[in-house]
């Protein structure tokens, strides 16, 4: 049985070396915030499920493929037998590593995840159930499966991670908080950027102490706020801990924030402690950022290490 599940919407990705609207060639990939965690998580050797619903398509199965390549169990993904296309995005570098994205995600087959779709990947009773505040965005049956595996996994005694990652073009600020905040009584862990905590919580302009005496009022037992490169603090009953980030060259900041949370449950469960937690989410993150791609620089187990050589480390 699978250490984590975890389920969302992952689309093709196509990848322009310059500005799109000038054409050029393309390069094919996939991409989706949970099953970015799922592969930082299957590279540190972690048993993952992820389970979600593709198209009937060549991107369908591009998508299952590339799961499957990275030795992640899809078995309990559904292919969506009523037409609906698989979702695509379209990324363009712009200036230095301000990237553009654009979507074409309405009406695919991922949006219309349903509680029967996940609520059997859970069955085997998995530690960790990791989601993210995007699903509850794509539509109503999408939302009902998020609070439904939420709420079955709390019971059986999993750890529930929320990431926030608000997605402003998909919905509100207040829609989001209305749809993310009937969840946190379901979840344990909550992971959210600086900008992002005030959209679970009852009064946004609290300031972060008192957010996370709110959040941990509701039954959240520990709270991760991302600070980009100034790295991210852990609140937990027994206080805040701090995490500078690893110092490398930027080149593309896409997918750190999941990098980030691979790093953070791969070392949950592993039972290490909240400063060695953040610091191999701190590690992972960094691969990410210093790589091009969402996933596709991602550390196996054998190369956290490498941070930790000098620059211009031959390895042989
Ligand atoms: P995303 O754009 O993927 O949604 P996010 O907003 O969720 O990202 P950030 O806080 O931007 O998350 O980044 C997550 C982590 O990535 C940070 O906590 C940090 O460890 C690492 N990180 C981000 N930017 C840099 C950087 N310039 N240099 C080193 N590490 C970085």
């Amino acid at each position: 049985p699978p250490d984590v599940v975890t389920f969302g919407e992952t689309m093709a990705a196509l990848r322009a070396q310059g500005a799109l609207r000038l054409g050029g060639s393309l390069g094919l990939s996939v991409a989706g915030a949970e099953s970015n965690v799922a592969i930082g998580l299957a590279r540190l050797g972690h048993r993952v499920r992820w389970a979600g619903r593709v198209g009937a398509d060549e991107l369908g199965a591009l998508v299952l493929r590339t799961l499957r390549a990275e030795g992640i169990d899809t078995g309990h993904a559904v292919t969506d037998d009523t037409g609906r296309p698989t979702g695509l995005l379209l990324t363009e570098p712009r200036l230095g590593t301000l990237t553009r994205v654009s979507y074409y995600r309405a009406g695919s087959a991922g949006s219309a995840v349903s509680p029967a779709d996940v609520l059997p990947a859970l069955a085997s009773g998995p530690r960790v159930l990791h989601l993210t505040g995007i699903t509850p965005a794509l539509g109503p049956s999408a939302a009902e499966a998020v609070l439904a595996a939420a709420a079955a996994a709390h019971d059986s005694g999993s750890t529930v991670c929320l990431d926030v990652n608000h997605r402003s073009r998909l919905w509100s600020a207040d829609r989001a908080r209305a749809a993310l905040r009937p969840i946190l009584p379901h979840v344990d862990l909550l992971i959210a950027s600086e900008d992002e905590l005030p959209l679970v919580l009852e009064r946004p302009h609290a300031p972060e102490s008192e957010a996370v005496r709110e959040l941990s009022a509701a039954g959240v037992s520990e709270v991760v706020v991302k600070r980009g490169a100034r790295g991210a603090t852990s609140f937990t009953a027994d206080g805040a801990t701090d995490c500078p980030a690893r110092q490398v060259d930027a080149i593309d900041l896409v997918g750190a924030g999941d990098a980030f949370v691979a790093g953070y449950l791969s070392g949950l469960l592993d039972g290490a402690d909240v400063p060695a937690r953040l610091h191999r989410a701190v590690t992972t993150a960094a691969f990410a950022v210093a790589t091009r791609g969402d996933w596709e620089g991602l550390p196996t187990r054998d190369e956290l290490g490498l941070f930790d050589q000098p620059d211009g480390t031959t390895i042989r």
